[in-house]
């Protein structure tokens, strides 16, 4: 059974590109029928985030995309937090010391300091591997007795891995294909350390096998750990899960991978929800806060580095599901562009259907005191059926649901000013004249449908000889307050024939 993990460490909010990593990972197992799983791998405590994992729940949970087994949702395979396996790691570093592909290093911090600094004098950049080791202070270079006095004496070690030198190490990757690295230019990885915690390679290589992990789908930042991830397999014994390593995520201008800053100078969230910095309190913004729907986000992150091969752009996430293939996958950095994932969230504004819109748009203007209080009516006008008809006329426009106050306003309260430009150039001598006989004609509809009213409208103008001109700019702008809007008598029709009157008198007057 297909089984893959996303495994974020938590030292902060999930950004854009773990959430990619997350959804490819989500779309790959439903897929193939298997199981997502979540393993919060948090050995490394200094890096520590209080909170974050909480935040990678919930976003994941937000985003549509949910785990089958991690933190809270136990499985065969927990616990999920990698703290909390802490006891189950030593054995496998002893089991590497003893079979020769493991040993102790106690070097100190400062004796590797001090051997990278010669290097650095030399213009080389100093690798802990086959070449030194035997001048380092570890298992290999001390004798047997040194080494148990040290560990007796409490003296802090770590495990080192024993990279083989001389070797082409080959690997596969379902994205990038057939890889050699050459092994003499491998480090000997700390494994473990003898404050009791793993590393993040050691835990996350324990960690997928016991998980029966199949896949392993992560991002291209973890390419150079795949040689040391498959060692450690070969080394263990064990057969190694299918790797596939996914682009970068590229600038939107210029060189180089998506950055938080990025983000802050162009003016677009790289966090799926807000986050509150729990020691600066700085906020960062998300996509949820800002308005976008949250399969408009998973349709334009599948699309970071994958494509479907054919033109069309809009998936539901059952459709991407249906859709999905590493073999689609591209190698080359996928560049991130923040308007396209307006036009994302303006397509799916527009499938959404208008009383859905309509709820999160009373919800909007609820929350939002300044808009609240300009609500002239909200026992009346903030009702379901009001708004959902406001929507319907004006979504066509929007991206956001915060866009229907901009394009829609006047439908809940009258205009105060007009738009002076529109006003000089409409609102001629003889216009109030005109505007008052309209009021006369509207008063005499009974249906005050849309398009009765445009029948008994247009009768009257032509039976007058009027133009146009003459009167249907004035009436929009005596009930909008500006030349914009949908057809001016829909807008009539839905704030009923007392405000489309006391609208035109209030022009006039
Ligand atoms: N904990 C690693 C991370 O934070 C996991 C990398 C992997 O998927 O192997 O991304």
């Amino acid at each position: 059974k297909v089984r893959v993990r996303f495994a974020p460490s938590p030292t902060g909010p999930l950004h854009i590109g773990g959430v990619r990593t997350a959804l490819f990972n989500y779309l790959f197992a439903k897929k193939n029928g298997g199981d997502f799983v979540l393993r919060i791998e948090d050995t490394d405590q200094n890096r520590y985030v209080e909170g974050a994992e909480q935040y990678i729940i919930d976003a994941l949970s937000w985003c549509g995309i949910p785990f089958d087994e991690g933190p809270g949702k136990e499985g065969d395979f927990g616990p999920y937090r990698q703290s909390e396996r802490k006891n189950l790691y030593r054995q496998y570093a002893d089991q590497l010391i003893e079979n020769g592909w493991a040993y102790y290093a106690f070097d100190t911090a400062g004796e590797l300091d001090e051997q990278r600094k010669n290097c650095e004098a030399e213009g080389k950049t100093f690798i802990y591997n086959w070449h030194n080791r035997m001048n380092l202070s570890n298992s290999l270079s001390l004798s047997e007795e040194e080494v148990n006095a040290k560990i007796e004496a409490g003296e802090n070690y770590v495990v080192r891995f024993k990279s083989p030198e001389g070797e082409f190490i080959h690997l596969q990757d379902s994205i990038r294909g057939d890889i050699k690295i050459d092994s003499n230019l491998l480090d000997d990885k700390v494994l473990y350390k003898s404050d009791g915690m793993p590393t993040y390679h050691l835990a996350n290589i324990v960690d997928d096998h016991l998980m029966e992990i199949t896949h392993v789908i992560r991002g291209e930042e973890w390419l150079p750990s795949l040689a040391l991830h498959v060692l450690l397999y070969r080394a263990f014994g064990w057969n190694a899960p299918e790797f596939a390593h996914l682009p970068l995520i590229l600038k939107p201008v210029g060189k180089g991978k998506l950055s938080k800053r990025d983000g802050d100078k162009l003016g677009f969230p790289v966090f799926p929800m807000q986050w509150t910095d729990p020691k600066t309190s700085d906020v960062s913004r998300g996509y949820k806060e800002d308005g976008y729907f949250p399969d408009a986000l998973m349709n334009f992150l599948a699309f970071l580095g994958w494509n479907p091969g054919t033109e069309q752009e809009l998936f539901g996430i059952d459709e991407l599901t249906n859709a999905f293939d590493l073999k689609r996958v591209n190698k080359s950095g996928a560049r991130f562009d923040p308007e396209k994932i307006k036009w994302y969230n303006q397509q799916y504004l527009q499938l959404k259907n208008n009383e859905t819109l309509a709820k999160l748009f009373i919800n909007h203007i609820e929350a939002d005191a300044a808009i609240l209080s300009a609500v002239e009516k909200p026992d009346t006008l903030l009702t379901l059926n009001y708004v959902t008809d406001v929507v319907r006329l004006i979504k066509e426009r929007a991206s956001f649901v915060a866009d229907f106050w901009d394009l829609g306003s006047y439908f809940f309260k009258s205009p105060r000013e007009y738009d002076a430009k529109a006003a000089k150039k409409q609102w001629k001598d003889n216009t109030s004249a005109i505007m008052n006989e309209l009021i006369d004609v509207l008063e005499g509809i009974n249906e005050f449908s849309s398009s009765n009213t445009e029948t008994i409208v247009k009768e009257w103008i032509a039976e007058k000889e009027l133009g146009f001109g003459q009167v249907m700019p004035p009436f929009r702008l005596s009930l909008v307050g500006e030349m914009k809007g949908p057809h001016v008598f829909d807008i009539a029709a839905l704030i009923g024939k007392d405000e489309t009157i006391s609208r035109i008198q209030n022009a006039v007057s």
